[in-house]
């Protein structure tokens, strides 16, 4: 890809605009660019941030090319955008993290695979398409598994996990919708994950070590740094795998920390992530100016954190508790994305915590969260 150096005053085309295509954007405008948002909600997150808005479906070709007629540059937020229509934008417009390595990450399976064979660590999977499959998986790794839809899956969504094998007789996996890996389930000692930006022209960034705690299997805190240093293996592993896959922009390997404290790489998201919402305030500069200033070839600053971090997702059941006192804390930097509809288990807002005293903030954080129980 030959580099474009895009200055201010150029215009980010960005495809979806959720929470992760808004905070993009808010970057994207700081740095004096102009920016273009498709999606398919009328009201999503990113619908009145930048300066034009197109409310249209991720596989309406015209609406996408009229988004990138109006850009310099295509990125997206969504990552699941279909390889044909994919392969046609990265053919006609200027698409610096091309078409290739979404399209592995994609799948679950040619994920893991591509995973494989750079070499990181993983832990042992198979494709499956039937209870049989499952069962000589079973016979070869024992219980737990799980079993995870190789498309579209999102926090915990089309998982399932098997406790043991006499769950099969009962467990209802739709073989006929969709792909399946089923996987070790192994038992946790911690989750990390590692953010890196890399630029069109090569130069690679990496935040620092996030340690991230799960509920329900959704992000629930993300602490930094993490309190297991874990950064060497992480980023060595990383480095296979930017060997084997061509990134460009920010993406985030999500690690699993095995009790014996092997590591082991879980996934990696094409694109900014929860677990590195923290660096808009705890660093020099974000996931989200790291993503921008990549994608434009600019070069980038060593990363570095201001503070030691926590950040806690906001679910609707959170908001739902936490509405009155939001704004009453001095040390909160609080994020709503602007989502109309209010649902328990979804992503509405984060909140970061820049302290002196990780234990402290973590169990000041821990006490708002047990009215849950009252
Ligand atoms: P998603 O795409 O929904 O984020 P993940 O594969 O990352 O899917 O799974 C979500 C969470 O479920 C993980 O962060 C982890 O907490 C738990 N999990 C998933 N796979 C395993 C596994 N093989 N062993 C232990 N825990 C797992
Ligand atoms: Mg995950």
């Amino acid at each position: 890809m030959t580099s474009v150096k895009l200055g201010p005053g150029a215009t980010v085309g960005i495809i979806g605009g959720g929470q992760l295509g808004k905070m993009m954007a808010q970057s994207a405008l700081r740095m004096g660019y102009k920016v273009a948002v498709l999606d398919p909600s009328a009201d999503a997150p990113a619908s009145a941030t930048g300066h034009t808005f197109i409310h249209a479906d991720f596989s309406d070709m015209d609406a996408l090319k009229s988004l990138c007629e109006m850009s310099d540059v295509i990125t997206y937020e969504f990552e699941n955008i279909n390889a044909e229509i994919l392969h046609t934008l990265v053919g006609d417009y200027y698409v610096p993290q091309g078409a290739e390595t979404v399209l592995t990450l994609q799948n679950r399976e040619t994920e893991k695979q591509a995973v494989k064979n750079s070499g990181a660590a993983i832990v042992p999977y198979e494709k499956v398409e039937s209870l049989d499959a499952i069962r000589a998986f079973i016979e070869e790794y024992s219980t737990p598994v799980i079993v995870k839809t190789a498309t579209g899956g999102y926090d915990g969504k089309g998982q399932y996990l098997i406790e043991s094998e006499s769950e099969l007789d009962s467990v209802e996996i739709p073989f006929e919708k969709s792909d399946f890996v089923v996987e070790k389930y192994i038992e946790l000692e911690r989750e990390v994950s590692l953010t890196v930006a890399r630029s069109v022209g090569g130069q690679v960034v990496y935040f620092p070590l996030q340690e991230n705690l799960h509920k329900d299997q959704i992000l629930y805190r993300t602490i930094v740094p993490s309190r297991v240093d874990y950064t060497a293996q992480a980023q060595k592993e990383t480095e296979k795998i930017m060997e084997a896959l061509h990134f460009v922009g920010a993406f985030t390997v999500e690690f699993f920390v095995a009790k014996d404290g092997s590591l082991y790489v879980n996934e990696i998201a094409p694109r900014p992530h929860n677990s590195g919402h923290y660096s808009i305030e705890a660093c020099n500069i974000s996931q989200f100016d790291a993503h921008i200033l990549s994608i434009l070839d600019h070069e980038m600053p060593e990363v570095y954190l201001h503070q030691n971090a926590v950040m806690m997702n906001l679910l609707g059941a959170d908001l739902d508790r936490l509405d009155e006192e939001l704004f009453t804390h001095a040390d909160w930097n609080v994020h709503i994305y602007g989502k109309t509809d209010r649902k328990p288990a979804r992503k509405m807002g984060h909140v970061t915590v820049l302290t002196d005293d990780l234990e402290h903030t973590l169990s000041a954080l821990g006490r708002d969260f047990v009215k849950e129980t009252e």
